[in-house]
């Protein structure tokens, strides 16, 4: 163990999701367990740039585990991204012997660990999103228990869909990732899913769901994943879609937006297995001497991944990866990427196939 670390400051940042309190519990009692004391920084990096600090025990995370949300809370602070707060956050890392931080949060917050990591205060990420939206991870905290809260949302929405010879156009939040439209459409056996990442054929689909119709199905779920909206430059391109649907189909169609209920609530089983091995492996990290790493998971095992080549992975996923951050990496490094990306591309839409294939 590096002997410099005395103290270690824990934040949750960016959009909460359920797990988080999971994941501070295992970072607090896992340094705790190395001698190392904890220091909880509320509202994410604005409780470094204005000091809100408290010294965690291990009884300040009893009882947390099962919790939705955040004891820490969370904010925007964008005051933290300009050099001055920047500066006070490091000047209170200083006054306060924080000597490294665990940062809880998705791909903004990693953006200011980095920021912090280079200004000589060691920072580890750890990927807390419901989108699942983190490429350099197979899986960020969250993600489980807000599929599981769409799938029982839309569960119910079925039973009420086939009494009456139903559809429902569901919206769900994902931000611009399409993963909790996809797994929970699929888990409720939607007519039809509509993602940014996969071309949707509205016809094709149409003509698929009157079939269906005239074989005697009596309920339709059609799901759209929130950042299409976005995409498509119509904000209410979910709500249209649900109408032309019904003037198409001749099929009563409500619509429903599923939003901030699937950020909610107690984390699963799986949330909290992954916070605690992610937690306790981010204290490794930092008092191994690491910085400026995220925490992820590939092939079901916790790995670590360097933040810029994570962020710089994730550009390259969503297609905005530039020539002067390619000309940073080597020849290994963007083949290893670029095979990366596509095995992700393909693991989604083999996924997403299963749709056409199983929905008549
Ligand atoms: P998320 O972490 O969920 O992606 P945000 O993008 O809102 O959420 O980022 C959370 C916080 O991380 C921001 O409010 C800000 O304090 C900090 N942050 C975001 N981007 C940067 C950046 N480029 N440099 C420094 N800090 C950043």
């Amino acid at each position: 163990m590096a002997t410099q670390f005395r103290r270690i400051g824990v934040l949750t940042s960016g959009g909460d999701s359920p797990g988080m309190n999971a994941a501070l519990r295992a970072v607090t009692r896992a340094a705790i367990d190395k001698g190392v004391e904890v220091v909880g920084i509320y509202e994410g990096y604005k409780g470094l740039v204005h000091p809100q600090l408290k010294r965690f025990t291990d009884r300040d995370v009893s009882n947390i585990l099962s919790r939705g949300g955040t004891i820490l809370y969370s904010n925007r602070c964008l005051e933290f991204k300009e050099e001055e707060g920047m500066q006070k956050a490091i000047a209170t890392c200083r006054e306060n012997n924080i000597d490294g931080i665990v940062a809880i949060g998705g791909d903004g917050t990693f953006r200011g660990a980095t920021d912090l990591s280079v200004r000589g205060i060691p920072t580890i990420g750890i990927p807390g999103t419901i989108d699942n939206d983190i490429t350099s991870t197979e899986y960020s905290i969250g993600f489980d228990t807000a599929v599981n809260t769409a799938v029982e949302m839309i569960d119910r929405l079925r039973d009420t869909c086939e009494s009456h010879a139903r559809c429902n156009v569901v919206e769900i939040m994902g931000r611009n990732a399409g993963w909790i439209s996809l797994e929970a459409g699929i888990a409720v056996g939607a007519s039809a899913i509509i993602l940014n990442e996969v071309e949707f054929d509205e016809d094709k689909t149409i003509a698929q769901i009157m079939k269906a119709k005239k074989n005697g199905k009596r309920n339709f779920i059609v799901c759209i994943a929130e950042g299409v909206p976005a995409t498509v430059g119509d904000k209410l391109y979910s709500e249209k879609f649900a109408k032309r649907f019904e003037e198409k189909t001749g099929i009563e169609t409500k619509f429903v937006r599923l939003a901030h209920v699937l950020r909610g609530g107690a984390p699963t089983m799986r949330d909290r297995l992954i916070a605690a091995q992610m937690g306790s492996e981010a204290v490794r990290l930092l008092l191994e001497g690491k910085s400026n790493l995220v925490v992820g998971m590939r092939d079901e095992k916790i790995i670590s991944t360097e933040i810029g080549y994570a962020l710089k992975l994730d550009r390259m996923y969503k297609g905005k990866i530039t020539e002067e951050e390619l000309a940073s990496l080597t020849p290994e490094q963007i083949s290893e990427m670029r095979a990366y990306c596509d095995k992700r591309t393909e693991d989604l839409r083999k996924m997403y196939s299963l749709v056409a294939e199983l929905s008549h």
